[in-house]
C-alpha cells in the first residue's frame, strides 16, 4: 500500500479487443477510450466497455497488486477482463 499504487491507470487493449469481440463500432471503440482516459487517476472503479457499448453503465472494480496483471469483473454483466 504506497502512492506508487495510484499512477495513472492506462487504458488496457485487452479491452478494445473485447469490443471488437463483441461487434462494437469504432466509433463506439474511441469513444470508449477517450472516456476511460479522461476518469481521473487513482479512481477504482472503471467503466465496463460491454456495457457501454450496449449503452448502459458496468463498473469494473480494480484490485491492482503491485502492478500485475488483475482480473476485474463487471458488476453488472459478470464479464471478466485481465487488465
Ligand atoms: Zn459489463
Amino acid at each position: 500500500m504506497t502512492d506508487n499504487s495510484r499512477e495513472n491507470f492506462a487504458y488496457p487493449s485487452i479491452l478494445t479487443v473485447a469490443l471488437r469481440n463483441a461487434g462494437a463500432s469504432l466509433s463506439t471503440i474511441k469513444s470508449f477510450e477517450a472516456y476511460w482516459r479522461a476518469l481521473p487517476p487513482g479512481v477504482e472503479k472503471r467503466p465496463c466497455p460491454l456495457c457501454y457499448a450496449q449503452g448502459r453503465q458496468g463498473w469494473l472494480h480494480l484490485t491492482k497488486m503491485n502492478g500485475a496483471a488483475t482480473p476485474v469483473r463487471c458488476e453488472r454483466c459478470r464479464e471478466h477482463f485481465v487488465i
